[in-house]
């Protein structure tokens, strides 16, 4: 393809951009134009940032936190990183084992580009975050998708987890509390998965981003757990965006084994040199503070999950899982496929969320961005009221449908 005299990369062209924050772009237009627009599409928690956490921030600007950092992030948070691994899970890493990065999602980027060759296979369970595939693709390697069924509460099924691994297999990854179905993988699932990579040699990426927001009693299962020989094999990618609700500052981490941290060290050089320096003031302050706030977010969150998952099951044709970690619902709408309004026909979940938007003002994301087009996501970081009157516009919009 070209523009004008420009030829893009193949690889650019392989890739769609990210459909969550294209929804949310769309309704927050849609919005500023006047539009009575309920946005239930981007995941972000709708608490403000913690006020010590703003404070610690402004402050690092004023006390002259305002050039480069060390590529991997300041020695004090990398710290603070490691003891919260020991703390929390009794993990013993060292700051030269982990990375900062902007973000999660740029942490899961500067692995695939980190352990990827051509040819490479990464193990994905579908429904799927976003923008696992892109990723992969982005650094070479091939997406396989794991298929997970409603039926088994999208839990990983080891019988299935067989045929999907090749020999050409060098990592999976996990994603527990997941995006989009809000499932937490059972222990019965890691076994299996900790033995395949022991076996194989496969690198696990552990992407445990809602880990602090699960509704299940105590600590949910963790592949380093499961077989704590996996260390040298596993990459836990986390970071302060969900857990302490700062997306917008933009900070990740990875630990992982020294090598694939020295490499992914070596590409964040060569591209964003450092995530910001006052942003990286403020996880330390989020990390190191009191810590409450993860507590105050599940609070907030579980009447919304609950009045969420109550109303969509009462729905007619819908079934829907109750999420038991993260801030989605992923109901299965397909019941409303082949449905037509005003002569147009609902094929699908991409002309469903459309057909939300246009019709009921409801922003969601269809299920075809995570591999699943039966569903729909909404996110449930947003009011009771809120969720209510989205709700009654989307029975509403329902009733139409003939
Ligand atoms: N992870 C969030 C979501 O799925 C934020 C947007 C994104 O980066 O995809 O909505």
């Amino acid at each position: 393809m070209s523009i004008g005299k420009i030829v893009l990369a193949d690889r650019v062209l392989q890739i769609p951009p990210s459909p969550t924050l294209a929804v949310n772009a769309k309704a927050k237009a849609l919005r500023a134009a006047g539009a009575d627009i309920l946005n239930f599409s981007v995941g972000e928690p709708d608490l403000p940032t913690p006020t010590h956490v703003c404070n610690a921030g402004k402050q690092a600007i004023y006390d002259g936190h305002t050039r480069y950092t060390p590529v991997p992030g300041i020695l004090e948070l990398r710290e603070a990183i490691c003891a919260r691994f020991k703390r929390e899970q009794g993990w013993e890493y060292t700051p030269d084992e982990i990375q900062v990065s902007c973000g999660g999602k740029h942490g899961l980027y500067n692995i695939f580009q980190a352990i990827l060759n051509p040819g490479d296979e990464v193990l994905i369970p579908l429904p799927y975050w976003v923008s696992y595939p892109p990723m992969v693709q982005l650094a070479g390697g091939t997406p396989v998708f794991v298929p997970l069924r409603e039926e088994n509460g999208f839990d990983l099924e080891p019988s299935v987890l067989e045929q999907y691994a090749t020999s050409k297999t060098k990592a999976i990854i996990l994603n527990s509390p997941s995006n989009p179905t809000g499932a937490v993988l059972s222990l019965a699932a890691l076994e299996v998965v900790a033995a395949m990579a022991l076996e194989h040699g496969w690198l696990v990426v552990s992407d445990d981003m809602y880990e602090e927001i699960s509704y299940t009693e105590g600590k949910i299962p963790h592949i380093l757990h499961v077989d704590p020989r996996l260390r040298d094999q596993v990459l836990i990618s986390n970071g302060v965006s969900k857990s302490y609700a700062m997306t917008g500052w933009r900070i990740g981490y990875t630990a992982g084994p020294l090598d694939v941290i020295k490499a992914m060290n070596k590409i964040q050089s060569q591209s964003t040199s450092n995530p910001a320096a006052p942003s990286q003031y403020a996880a330390l302050a989020a990390l190191t503070g009191p810590q409450d706030f993860p507590a105050l977010l599940r609070e907030a969150f579980l009447p919304r999950r609950s009045f969420f998952v109550r109303e969509l099951q009462a729905l007619e044709g819908v079934s829907c899982v109750t999420p038991m970690g993260a801030f989605y619902v992923f109901p299965n709408f397909s019941a409303y496929y082949g449905k037509t309004c005003q002569g147009k026909t609902i094929d699908g979940s991409v002309a469903l969320a459309d057909y939300f938007l246009s019709e009921a003002r409801v922003a969601s994301v269809p299920g075809a961005a995570f591999g699943a087009d039966d569903f729909i996501r909404f996110s449930f970081a947003t009011s009771l009221e809120v969720i209510g009157k989205g709700m009654e516009r989307i029975k509403q919009a329902l009733k139409v449908l003939q």
